[in-house]
């Protein structure tokens, strides 16, 4: 099974990120979204990777313009389509919106070609038979940060044939990876069981005001020697994308906790456009966020 193109769908937080890494090692990378305005976003991202890989990890001029090189980017579906040998889905954490995504990839692309999700939290089988292909089907999931924070992990559904999670497996490891093998359906993988109810602890302790943004991350940042506490990585993740999530799983499950944690972001941020790093707010305010600040721990 080559794989030479790759298509990622969905050019937000994810996705960019996901394309600039298969792009800068060596996969021809197309990038596709239903909305021309998160392509030009993208793009502008790809110049703000491509010094931070340079910073981070040591990524030469070159190494950077070669990626660049190997990148492009459209809302033609079919034309994107028609040549990839792998998908990476990162559209919102919905259920509905990623089976159609996944349904109008199957009527354009080739036989061969492997679809995975990027999604945070939701099985594969919940999405498995809306692809047309379940037996080349699987999630793919990134941390966020992935130059840095470069975790690839593998998880399949009953139905992913074992020959394509080897692929897959290998195709995390050639776009700098390092693989974890979750060959038994879990939500949220390895990373998210862990990270997903810490950051939704965060959520409550705010939702019910027992603490302020500031002291729920103090307390962490000190008691852990973390370099940041939930609510940055919230702002990272994209306050969007943790309603989503929260929001999902308190329809799925009626769970009334989840419910009021994704009611309160959407009140107090989502509500008043603040959805992050990504919006210049979010918690805290960019480029200079206060828990970056040498006296925030004081
Ligand atoms: P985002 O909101 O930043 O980006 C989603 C993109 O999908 C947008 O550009 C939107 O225009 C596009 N989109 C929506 N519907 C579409 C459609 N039908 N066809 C094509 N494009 C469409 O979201 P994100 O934070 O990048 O999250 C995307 C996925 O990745 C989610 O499943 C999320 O759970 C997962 N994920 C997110 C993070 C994170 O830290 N943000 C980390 C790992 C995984």
């Amino acid at each position: 099974m080559e794989i030479k193109n790759v298509l990622i769908v969905g050019t937000g937080t994810l996705g960019s990120q996901i394309g600039f890494q298969c792009a800068m090692h060596g996969f021809r990378t197309t990038m596709y979204d239903m909305k021309a305005e998160s392509l030009e976003a993208a793009k502008q991202r790809h110049q703000q990777i491509g010094e931070a890989v340079k910073a981070d990890i040591g990524k030469t001029d070159a190494e950077v313009a070669a990626a660049h090189a190997n990148l492009s980017y459209t809302t033609d579906l079919e034309a994107a389509a028609s040549d990839c040998d792998l998908v990476s889905e990162s559209v919102p954490e919905d259920p509905e919106i990623k089976r159609g995504v996944f349904a109008q990839l199957h009527a354009v692309c080739q036989e061969h070609t492997i679809f995975t999700s990027n999604s945070s939290t939701l099985l594969p089988s919940e999405i498995a038979d809306g692809t047309g292909r379940p037996e080349r089907f699987l999630a793919l999931h990134f941390a966020n940060q992935i130059w840095v924070a470069n975790i690839g992990e593998v998880m399949k559904h009953p139905g992913t044939d074992p020959a394509v999670f080897e692929r897959v497996v290998k195709f995390a490891a050639e776009i700098g990876m390092v693989p974890i093998k979750i060959e038994k359906e879990w939500s949220g993988y390895v990373l998210n069981a862990l990270l997903v109810p810490l950051l939704g602890a965060a959520q409550t302790l705010l939702a019910h005001g027992i603490a302020t943004v500031e002291d729920v991350d103090r307390t962490w940042m000190i008691s852990t020697g973390a370099p940041m506490g939930p609510c940055a990585t919230l702002d990272i993740v994209g306050l969007q994308t943790a309603f989503a999530i929260s929001d999902h799983w308190a329809q799925k499950t009626g769970d009334k906790q989840m419910r009021m944690n994704a009611d309160f972001l959407k009140a107090n941020y989502l509500d008043h456009g603040k959805l992050g790093v990504n919006t210049g707010e979010g918690f805290y305010t960019y480029p200079d966020p206060a828990y970056r600040r040498p006296d925030f721990l004081t």
